[in-house]
Protein backbone atom coordinates (compact mmCIF):
# COMPACT_ATOMS: atom_id res chain seq x y z
CA UNK A 1 0.00 0.00 0.00
CA UNK A 2 1.28 3.65 -0.90
CA UNK A 3 2.31 6.18 1.84
CA UNK A 4 -0.20 9.32 1.54
CA UNK A 5 2.10 11.69 2.81
CA UNK A 6 -0.21 14.45 3.98
CA UNK A 7 2.26 17.09 5.19
CA UNK A 8 2.56 20.85 4.17
CA UNK A 9 6.07 20.14 2.53
CA UNK A 10 7.97 17.54 1.07
CA UNK A 11 4.86 16.97 -1.09
CA UNK A 12 4.40 13.93 -3.51
CA UNK A 13 5.43 13.93 -6.85
CA UNK A 14 4.26 12.81 -9.77
CA UNK A 15 5.75 9.55 -12.05
CA UNK A 16 7.50 11.83 -14.16
CA UNK A 17 8.68 14.72 -12.08
CA UNK A 18 10.69 11.26 -10.41
CA UNK A 19 12.27 10.02 -13.26
CA UNK A 20 13.58 13.07 -14.56
CA UNK A 21 15.45 12.85 -11.60
CA UNK A 22 17.09 10.10 -12.68
CA UNK A 23 18.91 11.16 -15.48
CA UNK A 24 22.25 11.51 -16.49
CA UNK A 25 24.17 14.68 -14.83
CA UNK A 26 25.03 17.51 -17.54
CA UNK A 27 27.40 19.82 -17.93
CA UNK A 28 25.95 23.08 -15.72
CA UNK A 29 28.18 25.49 -17.28
CA UNK A 30 26.86 24.08 -20.83
CA UNK A 31 24.14 24.88 -23.61
CA UNK A 32 21.51 22.21 -22.51
CA UNK A 33 21.65 23.67 -19.10
CA UNK A 34 21.34 27.01 -20.08
CA UNK A 35 18.47 26.14 -21.71
CA UNK A 36 16.82 24.51 -18.75
CA UNK A 37 17.18 27.18 -16.54
CA UNK A 38 15.93 29.62 -19.16
CA UNK A 39 13.10 28.19 -19.46
CA UNK A 40 12.35 27.54 -15.74
CA UNK A 41 12.63 31.64 -14.99
CA UNK A 42 10.40 32.09 -17.71
CA UNK A 43 7.59 29.46 -16.04
CA UNK A 44 8.05 30.93 -12.91
CA UNK A 45 7.44 34.57 -14.02
CA UNK A 46 4.09 33.21 -15.44
CA UNK A 47 3.11 31.57 -12.35
CA UNK A 48 4.35 34.20 -10.42
CA UNK A 49 2.60 36.97 -12.22
CA UNK A 50 5.87 38.81 -12.31
CA UNK A 51 8.02 41.04 -14.95
CA UNK A 52 10.35 41.40 -12.16
CA UNK A 53 13.47 38.77 -12.28
CA UNK A 54 13.07 35.73 -10.70
CA UNK A 55 15.92 33.70 -9.66
CA UNK A 56 16.45 30.33 -8.36
CA UNK A 57 19.15 29.22 -5.62
CA UNK A 58 20.27 25.93 -4.47
CA UNK A 59 19.01 25.72 -0.84
CA UNK A 60 16.10 24.85 1.80
CA UNK A 61 13.27 27.29 1.65
CA UNK A 62 14.96 29.03 4.87
CA UNK A 63 17.48 30.24 1.94
CA UNK A 64 15.47 32.42 0.65
CA UNK A 65 14.43 33.81 3.91
CA UNK A 66 17.89 34.52 4.64
CA UNK A 67 18.56 35.94 1.09
CA UNK A 68 15.88 38.44 1.37
CA UNK A 69 17.04 39.65 4.19
CA UNK A 70 21.13 39.61 3.74
CA UNK A 71 20.64 41.32 -0.12
CA UNK A 72 18.17 44.27 1.03
CA UNK A 73 19.41 45.16 4.54
CA UNK A 74 22.32 46.72 6.26
CA UNK A 75 23.33 46.52 10.22
CA UNK A 76 21.15 48.80 11.98
CA UNK A 77 18.31 49.16 9.50
CA UNK A 78 14.85 49.10 11.24
CA UNK A 79 12.12 46.17 10.06
CA UNK A 80 8.56 45.50 11.25
CA UNK A 81 8.02 41.88 11.51
CA UNK A 82 3.82 40.99 10.41
CA UNK A 83 4.06 37.43 12.12
CA UNK A 84 1.22 35.23 12.55
CA UNK A 85 3.26 32.49 13.88
CA UNK A 86 5.97 30.26 13.57
CA UNK A 87 7.14 30.82 10.20
CA UNK A 88 6.95 34.80 10.91
CA UNK A 89 9.44 34.33 14.17
CA UNK A 90 11.95 32.25 11.93
CA UNK A 91 12.08 35.67 9.23
CA UNK A 92 12.59 37.81 12.92
CA UNK A 93 14.98 35.73 13.89
CA UNK A 94 17.45 35.91 11.03
CA UNK A 95 17.21 39.55 10.67
CA UNK A 96 18.51 40.13 14.08
CA UNK A 97 21.04 37.37 13.26
CA UNK A 98 22.35 39.86 11.20
CA UNK A 99 21.50 42.96 13.18
CA UNK A 100 18.88 44.09 11.77
CA UNK A 101 16.49 46.02 14.67
CA UNK A 102 13.22 44.02 14.04
CA UNK A 103 10.05 45.45 15.58
CA UNK A 104 7.61 42.29 15.99
CA UNK A 105 4.03 42.96 14.95
CA UNK A 106 2.11 39.43 16.32
CA UNK A 107 -1.34 38.14 15.89
CA UNK A 108 -2.76 35.39 17.81
CA UNK A 109 -2.32 31.82 16.64
CA UNK A 110 -5.07 30.90 14.23
CA UNK A 111 -6.02 34.32 13.13
CA UNK A 112 -4.85 36.60 10.31
CA UNK A 113 -2.67 40.03 10.51
CA UNK A 114 -4.96 43.35 10.34
CA UNK A 115 -3.99 45.37 7.31
CA UNK A 116 -5.33 48.49 9.40
CA UNK A 117 -3.05 47.74 12.57
CA UNK A 118 0.03 47.32 10.08
CA UNK A 119 -0.21 50.88 8.54
CA UNK A 120 -0.48 52.09 12.28
CA UNK A 121 1.83 50.77 13.14
CA UNK A 122 4.01 52.06 10.14
CA UNK A 123 2.44 55.69 10.61
CA UNK A 124 3.81 55.12 14.39
CA UNK A 125 7.66 54.95 12.92
CA UNK A 126 8.79 56.21 9.80
CA UNK A 127 12.46 54.87 10.29
CA UNK A 128 11.91 51.37 8.92
CA UNK A 129 13.16 50.35 5.69
CA UNK A 130 11.14 46.68 5.25
CA UNK A 131 8.15 45.07 6.02
CA UNK A 132 8.29 41.41 6.82
CA UNK A 133 5.29 39.08 5.78
CA UNK A 134 4.38 35.75 5.91
CA UNK A 135 1.60 35.10 3.06
CA UNK A 136 0.83 31.46 4.20
CA UNK A 137 1.54 30.70 8.09
CA UNK A 138 2.56 26.41 7.30
CA UNK A 139 2.06 25.99 11.29
CA UNK A 140 -0.95 27.50 11.97
CA UNK A 141 -2.49 27.21 8.31
CA UNK A 142 -3.79 30.85 7.60
CA UNK A 143 -3.33 32.70 4.87
CA UNK A 144 -3.19 36.50 5.33
CA UNK A 145 -5.14 38.90 3.46
CA UNK A 146 -2.01 39.85 1.22
CA UNK A 147 -2.92 42.17 -1.04
CA UNK A 148 -4.83 44.16 1.69
CA UNK A 149 -1.89 44.31 3.95
CA UNK A 150 0.58 45.39 0.55
CA UNK A 151 -2.11 47.65 -0.13
CA UNK A 152 -2.51 49.52 3.29
CA UNK A 153 1.84 49.77 3.60
CA UNK A 154 1.58 51.67 0.34
CA UNK A 155 -1.15 54.22 1.29
CA UNK A 156 1.14 54.82 4.37
CA UNK A 157 5.14 54.05 2.94
CA UNK A 158 5.13 54.14 -1.21
CA UNK A 159 8.40 53.02 -1.29
CA UNK A 160 9.43 50.85 1.82
CA UNK A 161 10.46 47.41 1.27
CA UNK A 162 7.91 44.25 1.07
CA UNK A 163 9.72 41.16 2.03
CA UNK A 164 6.92 37.88 1.54
CA UNK A 165 7.56 34.36 2.69
CA UNK A 166 4.98 33.02 0.59
CA UNK A 167 6.54 29.34 0.49
CA UNK A 168 4.05 27.56 1.02
CA UNK A 169 1.58 29.62 -1.04
CA UNK A 170 2.79 30.97 -4.28
CA UNK A 171 1.79 28.99 -7.28
CA UNK A 172 -0.87 27.23 -5.68
CA UNK A 173 -3.31 30.16 -4.06
CA UNK A 174 -3.31 33.64 -5.70
CA UNK A 175 -0.59 35.83 -5.60
CA UNK A 176 -0.53 38.25 -8.20
CA UNK A 177 3.42 39.82 -7.30
CA UNK A 178 3.19 42.97 -9.42
CA UNK A 179 -0.18 43.92 -9.18
CA UNK A 180 0.48 43.74 -5.50
CA UNK A 181 3.62 45.66 -5.79
CA UNK A 182 6.13 43.34 -3.47
CA UNK A 183 9.31 43.42 -3.64
CA UNK A 184 11.09 40.16 -2.70
CA UNK A 185 8.46 36.97 -2.46
CA UNK A 186 9.97 33.32 -2.40
CA UNK A 187 8.74 29.92 -2.32
CA UNK A 188 10.71 26.63 -2.59
CA UNK A 189 10.34 23.38 -4.52
CA UNK A 190 9.07 21.02 -2.19
CA UNK A 191 5.80 22.63 -1.76
CA UNK A 192 3.10 23.46 -4.38
CA UNK A 193 5.59 22.72 -6.83
CA UNK A 194 5.09 18.87 -6.67
CA UNK A 195 9.30 19.14 -6.98
CA UNK A 196 11.15 17.59 -4.33
CA UNK A 197 13.20 19.64 -1.78
CA UNK A 198 16.34 21.65 -3.36
CA UNK A 199 15.32 24.66 -5.25
CA UNK A 200 14.39 28.31 -3.74
CA UNK A 201 12.74 30.62 -6.07
CA UNK A 202 13.03 34.41 -5.72
CA UNK A 203 10.85 37.29 -7.42
CA UNK A 204 13.13 40.79 -7.29
CA UNK A 205 11.41 44.30 -7.72
CA UNK A 206 13.33 46.77 -8.95
CA UNK A 207 13.04 48.43 -5.37
CA UNK A 208 14.53 45.73 -4.17
CA UNK A 209 17.34 45.82 -6.47
CA UNK A 210 18.09 49.28 -6.01
CA UNK A 211 18.45 48.57 -2.29
CA UNK A 212 20.85 45.81 -2.81
CA UNK A 213 23.13 48.52 -4.49
CA UNK A 214 23.39 50.23 -0.68
CA UNK A 215 22.63 47.31 1.52
CA UNK A 216 25.80 46.39 3.60
CA UNK A 217 24.63 42.68 5.45
CA UNK A 218 27.62 40.49 4.24
CA UNK A 219 26.55 38.10 1.22
CA UNK A 220 28.14 35.68 -0.43
CA UNK A 221 26.41 32.08 -1.38
CA UNK A 222 23.14 34.09 -2.16
CA UNK A 223 24.30 36.80 -3.43
CA UNK A 224 21.33 37.76 -5.71
CA UNK A 225 23.82 40.25 -8.11
CA UNK A 226 25.95 37.21 -9.09
CA UNK A 227 22.78 35.29 -9.39
CA UNK A 228 21.59 37.20 -11.94
CA UNK A 229 24.55 37.86 -14.13
CA UNK A 230 25.34 34.13 -14.21
CA UNK A 231 21.57 33.75 -14.93
CA UNK A 232 22.16 36.11 -18.06
CA UNK A 233 24.88 33.24 -19.44
CA UNK A 234 21.91 30.54 -18.43
CA UNK A 235 23.69 29.46 -15.19
CA UNK A 236 23.68 29.70 -11.61
CA UNK A 237 27.08 31.05 -9.79
CA UNK A 238 27.43 27.74 -8.23
CA UNK A 239 26.99 24.20 -9.15
CA UNK A 240 22.76 23.54 -8.55
CA UNK A 241 20.83 20.76 -7.81
CA UNK A 242 20.80 19.36 -11.19
CA UNK A 243 18.23 16.80 -10.29
CA UNK A 244 15.87 19.57 -9.14
CA UNK A 245 16.15 21.20 -11.87
CA UNK A 246 15.09 18.32 -13.77
CA UNK A 247 12.34 18.03 -11.80
CA UNK A 248 11.34 21.46 -11.50
CA UNK A 249 11.46 21.90 -15.78
CA UNK A 250 9.05 18.53 -15.63
CA UNK A 251 6.56 20.06 -12.93
CA UNK A 252 6.37 23.41 -14.64
CA UNK A 253 5.30 21.94 -18.06
CA UNK A 254 2.48 20.09 -16.55
CA UNK A 255 1.46 23.62 -14.21
CA UNK A 256 1.26 26.05 -17.26
CA UNK A 257 -0.98 23.35 -18.80
CA UNK A 258 -3.39 23.36 -15.97
CA UNK A 259 -3.02 26.87 -15.84
CA UNK A 260 -2.80 29.22 -12.87
CA UNK A 261 -6.52 29.21 -12.72
CA UNK A 262 -6.98 25.68 -12.44
CA UNK A 263 -4.69 25.03 -10.05
CA UNK A 264 -5.84 27.60 -7.88
CA UNK A 265 -9.51 26.76 -8.17
CA UNK A 266 -8.53 23.25 -7.62
CA UNK A 267 -6.45 23.97 -4.07
CA UNK A 268 -9.78 26.00 -3.27
CA UNK A 269 -11.57 23.11 -3.46
CA UNK A 270 -9.54 20.69 -1.91
CA UNK A 271 -8.94 23.45 0.82
CA UNK A 272 -13.02 23.08 1.48
CA UNK A 273 -13.35 19.59 0.95
CA UNK A 274 -10.48 18.99 3.64
CA UNK A 275 -12.40 22.08 6.19
CA UNK A 276 -15.89 20.34 5.70
CA UNK A 277 -14.46 16.81 6.02
CA UNK A 278 -12.32 17.45 9.27
CA UNK A 279 -15.56 19.54 10.98
CA UNK A 280 -17.75 16.93 9.92
CA UNK A 281 -15.45 14.25 11.94
CA UNK A 282 -16.84 16.56 15.12
CA UNK A 283 -13.00 18.24 15.10
CA UNK A 284 -12.52 21.96 15.38
CA UNK A 285 -10.09 24.00 12.85
CA UNK A 286 -7.09 26.46 14.64
CA UNK A 287 -7.71 28.78 11.58
CA UNK A 288 -10.59 31.53 11.59
CA UNK A 289 -12.52 29.90 8.72
CA UNK A 290 -12.48 33.52 6.90
CA UNK A 291 -8.64 32.91 6.84
CA UNK A 292 -8.12 29.41 6.52
CA UNK A 293 -5.31 28.46 4.55
CA UNK A 294 -6.08 26.16 1.34
CA UNK A 295 -2.79 24.81 1.16
CA UNK A 296 -2.37 23.86 4.87
CA UNK A 297 -5.06 22.87 7.37
CA UNK A 298 -4.52 22.69 11.33
CA UNK A 299 -7.03 20.68 13.64
CA UNK A 300 -6.89 20.87 17.41
CA UNK A 301 -6.07 17.74 18.29
CA UNK A 302 -9.99 16.45 20.69
CA UNK A 303 -9.62 15.82 24.23
CA UNK A 304 -8.81 13.09 25.63
CA UNK A 305 -6.76 12.11 22.40
CA UNK A 306 -3.13 11.94 22.81
CA UNK A 307 -1.84 13.94 19.41
CA UNK A 308 1.35 12.32 19.18
CA UNK A 309 -0.19 8.80 19.97
CA UNK A 310 -3.13 9.60 16.91
CA UNK A 311 -0.17 10.84 14.51
CA UNK A 312 1.72 7.37 14.40
CA UNK A 313 -1.64 5.38 14.48
CA UNK A 314 -2.36 7.43 11.19
CA UNK A 315 0.94 6.53 10.17
CA UNK A 316 1.36 3.44 10.91
CA UNK A 317 -2.25 1.34 10.40
CA UNK A 318 -3.61 3.73 7.98
CA UNK A 319 -0.39 4.56 6.14
CA UNK A 320 -1.46 8.00 6.57
CA UNK A 321 1.58 10.96 7.04
CA UNK A 322 0.08 13.99 9.44
CA UNK A 323 2.34 16.50 10.35
CA UNK A 324 2.23 17.89 14.03
CA UNK A 325 1.80 20.80 15.23
CA UNK A 326 5.30 23.35 15.73
CA UNK A 327 6.58 25.28 18.91
CA UNK A 328 3.85 25.97 21.29
CA UNK A 329 1.29 24.18 19.59
CA UNK A 330 3.13 20.53 19.92
CA UNK A 331 0.62 17.77 20.54
CA UNK A 332 -1.95 20.70 20.61
CA UNK A 333 -2.91 20.27 17.10
CA UNK A 334 -2.43 18.15 13.97
CA UNK A 335 -2.24 19.62 10.12
CA UNK A 336 -3.24 18.27 6.91
CA UNK A 337 -0.98 19.13 3.92
CA UNK A 338 -3.11 19.85 0.64
CA UNK A 339 -0.83 21.19 -1.55
CA UNK A 340 0.84 20.25 -5.13
CA UNK A 341 0.34 16.91 -6.42
CA UNK A 342 -3.32 16.19 -4.53
CA UNK A 343 -6.27 15.00 -5.86
CA UNK A 344 -9.44 14.49 -4.13
CA UNK A 345 -9.44 10.85 -3.13
CA UNK A 346 -5.95 11.73 -1.44
CA UNK A 347 -7.87 13.74 1.11
CA UNK A 348 -10.82 11.93 1.21
CA UNK A 349 -8.73 8.73 2.29
CA UNK A 350 -7.00 10.67 4.63
CA UNK A 351 -10.84 11.58 5.87
CA UNK A 352 -11.65 8.06 5.68
CA UNK A 353 -8.04 7.41 7.81
CA UNK A 354 -9.13 9.89 10.74
CA UNK A 355 -12.61 8.71 11.26
CA UNK A 356 -11.52 5.46 12.04
CA UNK A 357 -8.83 6.05 14.06
CA UNK A 358 -10.04 8.83 15.73
CA UNK A 359 -12.70 7.05 18.41
CA UNK A 360 -9.53 4.27 18.58
CA UNK A 361 -7.54 7.02 19.84
CA UNK A 362 -10.18 8.17 22.57
CA UNK A 363 -12.10 10.50 20.62
CA UNK A 364 -15.75 10.54 22.00
CA UNK A 365 -17.64 12.66 19.40
CA UNK A 366 -20.33 13.41 21.81
CA UNK A 367 -20.24 17.13 21.87
CA UNK A 368 -17.76 18.01 24.08
CA UNK A 369 -15.27 16.42 22.28
CA UNK A 370 -13.27 19.51 20.91
CA UNK A 371 -10.78 21.54 22.79
CA UNK A 372 -11.07 24.75 23.88
CA UNK A 373 -8.85 27.51 22.42
C1 LIG B 1 8.25 25.20 4.63
C2 LIG B 1 8.27 26.65 4.97
C3 LIG B 1 9.46 27.31 5.29
C4 LIG B 1 10.77 26.61 5.43
O1 LIG B 1 11.19 25.95 4.32
P1 LIG B 1 12.47 24.97 4.46
O2 LIG B 1 12.63 24.44 3.08
O3 LIG B 1 12.09 23.93 5.47
O4 LIG B 1 13.62 25.77 4.92
C5 LIG B 1 9.40 28.67 5.55
N1 LIG B 1 8.24 29.35 5.50
C6 LIG B 1 7.08 28.74 5.21
C7 LIG B 1 5.83 29.55 5.17
C8 LIG B 1 7.05 27.37 4.94
O5 LIG B 1 5.89 26.75 4.68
Amino acid sequence: MSVNLRIPGPTPCPDDVLQAMSRQMINHRGPEFAEIVGRISDGLKQLFETKNDVLTLTSAGTGALESAVVNTLSPGDRALCVSIGNFGERFADIARTYGVGVEMLAFAKGTAADPAKVAEALRGDSSYKAVMVTHNETSTGVTNPLGEIAQAVREVRPDILILVDAISSLGSVPLPIDTWDLDVVFTGSQKGWMVPPGMAMVAVSKRAWDAAETAKIPRYYFDYKKAKSYLEKGQTPWTPAVSVYFAMDVALRTLLAEGLENIHARHARLGQLTRDGVRALGLRLLADEQVASNTVTAVWVPEGVDGAALNKMMRTEYHTVLAGGQGELTGKIFRIGHLGYVKEADIQACLDALKMALPRAGFSPSGVGASAR
